[in-house]
């Protein structure tokens, strides 16, 4: 076989899922200045930038602009878009092993982690998964219901989901309507009669997940007091300990600071309260056809093989709430025909090279980056390193020839195959003008953009401009 990754014969790889690890995988390859490659990233929304646009909170636009970044992989030359086409439905995993000499997966982790305690299915208790795709319009999420007619919700969980859908319950109208925040969302939020969000931590201020930005800015809201009861902030002896000690990370030391701050408040009868408990877990969610309370069991910590972590005490507590969102982390989904890790809700690897089974080798040509292949964790920009790892191995990979032996390698052959079977892709050139359309829906009304909800009006924004 000639070598592959030549002017003559460029390297074909196909990225499934264009959000931050797509791109900066797709940056990774195309910027090396040995191989010269084609990359084709897929998503199955007519939209790119994956949690950019759909997870990170409308009142938080700077984190936005690294889709900055994102842009410029998309200018570079041999970079190509693919969305509205699901790998698994419109083209399979196979489909992709016949026109490509590498597959990266770099899908995120599309669904929420279940509590497993009674209640959960309640109507009222929804995965703040939801809620976030709801509020920043995801076509999945659009037809989700929030009933915000309660005067407490509940938030489960202490990370900076967490943090963020206790937020959004709590700014004001004024606040949210110069944000990207769906319209039915601003809708439905400018009427909530939530008054007071509890956001439970299972362990203490020492071991909360929020990072100090995020946890800072409740401090802060234009119409919400936040509240920590003094007693949740004294720590244990051990979380004290650590706090105290060399091994403390800053950010969970400057949590702790914070949370004491807060703790020192007197509310100053804003019209909302955020109200941070700790050691504090659901047991059951309890109503008559909806959520109407939740039970709260009293943990304490234990050391577990030098890990604090939750134990019920057995005490017990009721509160009552008509909405509890669970912001307890996400995980992967399963794709057709790709080795999963059930266990740890990713896809199987190592360093980023997908494996057969547990004991077996790399599944040649077949690669994962971001949180399918590692979890659910750190910030946008730590996808840009975990990105990086893996395009280093499919790099040495290609050097040594280990790859998939395309039967259709021409860069033509995909668009032939999409067209066969009647699915309208859209290019990135179709995305800027969805992208166009939605900034110029906003500027009226001042806002970043109004965006589109449902996948028809974004086709349909394109006109005769929709390709395939
Ligand atoms: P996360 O940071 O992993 O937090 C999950 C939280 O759920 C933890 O507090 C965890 O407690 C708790 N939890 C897990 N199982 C539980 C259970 N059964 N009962 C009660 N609590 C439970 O996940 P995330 O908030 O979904 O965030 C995902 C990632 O995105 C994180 O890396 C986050 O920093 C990032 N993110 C960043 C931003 C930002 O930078 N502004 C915004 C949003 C998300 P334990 O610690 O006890 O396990």
């Amino acid at each position: 076989m000639a070598q592959i990754g030549t002017e003559q014969n460029p390297v074909r790889v196909a990225i499934v899922g264009a959000g931050p690890s797509g791109f900066y995988a797709a940056e990774h390859i195309l910027k090396d200045g040995d191989v010269h490659a084609q990359v084709d990233l897929f998503d199955r929304l007519p939209t790119p930038f994956g949690l950019v646009r759909g997870g990170v909170a409308p009142d938080h636009p700077k984190i936005k602009s690294v889709i900055r970044v994102y842009e410029k992989t998309a200018a570079r030359e041999g970079f190509r878009f693919f969305g509205n086409v699901k790998v698994g439905h419109d083209v399979e995993v196979e489909d992709l092993e016949r026109l490509y000499h590498a597959i990266v997966f770099t899908v995120g982790c599309e669904t929420d982690r279940r509590l497993g305690i009674p209640g959960e299915e309640l109507p009222g208790s929804h995965a703040a998964t939801a809620f976030v795709g709801w509020y920043n319009a995801h076509p999945d999420y659009a037809g989700e219901e929030f009933d915000l007619s309660c005067e407490r919700a509940v938030v489960i969980g202490n990370g900076n989901v967490a943090m963020d859908v206790a937020r959004m319950l709590a700014l004001t109208d004024h606040e949210l309507r110069q944000t990207d925040t769906a319209d039915h969302a601003i809708e439905m939020l400018d009427r909530s009669r939530v008054r007071e969000v509890v956001v439970l931590g299972r362990r203490g201020p020492a071991q909360a997940a929020f990072t100090n930005p995020e946890v800072k800015e409740l401090g802060e809201m234009e119409d919400a007091d936040v509240v920590v009861d003094p007693a949740d902030v004294e720590l244990d002896p051990a979380s004290r300990e650590f706090i105290e000690s060399d091994e403390a990370d800053k950010t969970s030391r400057v949590n702790v600071e914070i949370l004491r701050e807060f703790a020192q408040r007197q509310p100053s009868g804003k019209r909302k309260r955020i109200v941070l408990r700790f050691l504090a877990s659901p047991v059951e969610i309890q109503g008559d056809g909806r959520v109407e309370k939740i039970v709260i069991g009293r943990n304490e910590l234990v050391d577990e093989d030098g890990t604090l972590r939750a134990r019920d005490s057995g005490e017990r507590e009721e509160l009552e709430c008509g909405l509890v969102l669970r912001s307890v982390g996400y995980t992967g989904i399963p794709i057709e025909g790709v080795p999963f890790d059930g266990g740890r809700g990713l896809i199987l690897n190592e360093g980023g090279r997908v494996l057969d089974s547990h004991d077996a080798g790399h599944k040649v040509g077949h690669y994962a980056a971001g949180w399918i292949k590692r979890g659910p964790s750190g910030v946008i920009g730590t996808n840009k390193k975990d990105a990086l790892e893996t395009v280093r191995h499919l790099l040495a990979d290609i050097a040594d020839g280990k790859l998939l032996a395309p039967e259709s390698p021409d860069p033509a052959a995909v668009e032939s195959l999409l067209a066969e079977r009647g699915v309208r892709f859209v290019s990135f050139e179709d995305w800027e003008a969805i992208d166009q359309a939605e900034v110029g829906r906003g500027e009226p009304h001042g806002r970043p953009r109004v965006k589109f909800v449902r996948v028809e009006e974004m086709l349909e924004t394109l006109g005769e401009k929709v390709s395939g």
